[in-house]
């Protein structure tokens, strides 16, 4: 039905994108970059301050702009750059009329804008430092955007150090950082710091309508609401999601973000937690098996889960303030419909176990795999089920358990105490349901699907070869004929007898009658 939709209202015709400048296509985000303090969003704290040093004529040599991306770092570099070396300001901001913003405008020779991703060597930052010497070419300073800063070499950032601690008077360095805590605190310490804010909910989700209506697209409001969202606080990506949007036709919905997104919708995510709540795997495992022909990102999918118990948690700890919920204005009620359900430390394990699979999906090769074992972990109580047939534990009962499902065998060796003690080969589900914890979650409330999860998990089959479990090493098998102990002694080849020397006197006696035999005297001295 949606795609119908899509389908009907027609493809958004290229004449409308391509209109600006010289038949240059520009990316929304860059087309309605602010070109004022004024209308950064969201970041009042610092646009102030920068306008009052503007207004004051106090501005610093260096400053550093931290902040998660999308949230207007380089923007207000840009900004500050023109206001720095406007004529004629406006209450701190750049006219935008005067020959200096203009030159800015067109690209000046005396703004440079440095990626440290890809010039992060100390080659470059000598290059840099040269130019700093020279005086600039039509405006009042030459100003360094220095983006990504926190890739520079450790060697590059001391090259940087002492141009930054005193650069000529002409000079203002702008630094730029998504990751703060990788620069050094020398450099830190010589930068007057300001730290960017996620942009609002409201405040992107009224930009994205403003772009929308600037481009001749109509938005539904749940659909603003929702791109916000799912742009977690960065207008960039904001803007490239309506994009993204408007070229799937010029009528953008909830449904059309999410088809443009690859997110679930939300009857999936409710789905599961629905049948989270029923204890009903084959539900579940359902819902993961739909998104997966629908190609949907896996990992993505198990972030918006935990997204969603967030939003109960949330609902469950403070129903009052729903400002900190993320949720559309129509999820509501079904919010509190399922809230009404959960208990809260219900939600808490679901979060732990979520988060322990969303971690473990970004180093699996198989996403649908751990989707899927988590899911069943979700059903199945807390992921009792799930490790009674795979996982040793150290508990003696759920040990017991496991051997049963296991091995046909009715014989088990207790390995705590070494008696080897006889159990029934099939014990009942009831007794099973009966020995494991009840964690006041689900099971509760369920009671009478609890019984059969072990048909349903025997039916579920999962490849042993695809779990990433770690390589046990295999058992060195022992030689067959040991080797003798190294202690014992090997006994040595007895060595001939030396021949007894003679002493020397009774040489010199066979020596003399030698002589005698050949008849020559020896005479003694
Ligand atoms: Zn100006």
């Amino acid at each position: 039905m949606r795609r119908a939709r899509i389908r009907a209202s027609g493809a958004c015709p290229p004449s409308q994108t391509l209109k600006v400048g010289d038949n240059i296509y520009l990316a929304l985000y860059r087309k309605y970059r602010p070109v004022t303090f004024a209308d950064v969003f969201s970041q009042e704290h610092i646009t102030r301050t920068l306008q009052n040093q503007i207004k004051n004529n106090q501005t610093v040599h260096a400053y550093l702009f931290t902040g998660s991306r999308g949230t207007g770092k380089t923007t207000c570099a840009r900004i500050l750059a023109k206001a720095l070396n406007c004529r004629n300001h406006e209450d701190g901001n750049p006219c935008l009329k005067c020959e200096a913003c203009e030159e800015i405008e067109k690209g000046a020779t005396d703004i440079s804008e440095i990626d440290a991703a890809s010039n992060n060597g100390v080659d470059d930052v000598r290059v840099l430092r040269e130019q700093t010497h020279y005086a600039p070419v039509s405006l009042k300073y030459r100003v360094f955007i220095i983006d990504e800063v926190h890739m520079l070499s450790a060697g590059a950032f001391n090259a940087l150090l002492k141009t930054l601690e005193e650069p000529p008077a002409h000079v203002v360095f702008i630094l730029a950082t998504t990751e703060n805590h990788k620069v050094p605190a020398t450099i830190l310490s010589r930068c007057q710091r300001f730290e960017f804010r996620r942009v609002n909910m409201a405040d992107c989700a009224e930009a994205v309508k403003n772009a929308a209506q600037a481009e001749g697209a109509s938005i539904t409001d749940d659909a603003a609401e929702l791109i916000a969202r799912l742009s977690d606080g960065g207008m960039r990506d904001a803007l490239s999601l309506l994009e993204t949007c408007i070229s799937h036709g010029s009528e953008v919905t909830g449904g059309v973000v999410r088809e443009a997104a690859g997110v679930a919708g939300s009857e999936y995510i409710f789905g599961i937690s629905e049948a989270v709540l029923a204890g009903s795997p084959v539900n579940a495992l359902k819902i993961i098996n739909a998104l997966h022909g629908q190609s949907k990102d896996m990992g993505r999918f198990l972030g918006e889960l935990i997204g969603h118990y967030r939003n109960l948690m949330l609902l469950k700890l403070i129903p009052d303030e729903t400002s900190l919920i993320s949720w559309l204005p129509e999820e509501a009620d079904d919010y509190r419909r399922l809230g009404g359900m959960y208990e809260l430390p219900g939600i808490m394990k679901c979060l732990d176990t979520l988060e322990e699979y969303y971690e473990r999906i970004s180093r699996s090769r198989d996403k649908r795999l751990v989707a899927e074992l988590c899911v069943i972990q979700l059903t199945g109580d807390s992921g009792q089920r799930v490790k009674n047939s795979g996982q040793l534990t150290g508990d003696k009962g759920q040990r017991k358990v496991e051997s049963e499902q296991l091995t046909s065998d009715n014989r088990q060796l207790s390995a705590d105490n070494g008696q080897v003690t006889t159990t029934p080969a099939i014990e009942k589900p009831q007794e099973i349901a009966e020995s494991r914890p009840q964690s006041g979650e689900s099971q509760a409330e369920t009671p009478g699907l609890a019984p059969g999860w072990s048909k349903i998990l025997q039916g579920v089959s999962l490849p042993p070869a695809k779990l990433e479990l770690p390589p046990v090493p295999e058992p060195v098998p022992k030689p067959v004929h040991e080797p003798p102990p190294l202690t014992e002694e090997l006994p040595l080849p007895e060595e001939p007898p030396l021949p007894e020397e003679p002493p020397p006197a009774d040489k010199i006696s066979q020596f003399k009658s030698l002589l005698s035999q050949k008849g020559i005297e020896v005479k003694e001295r």
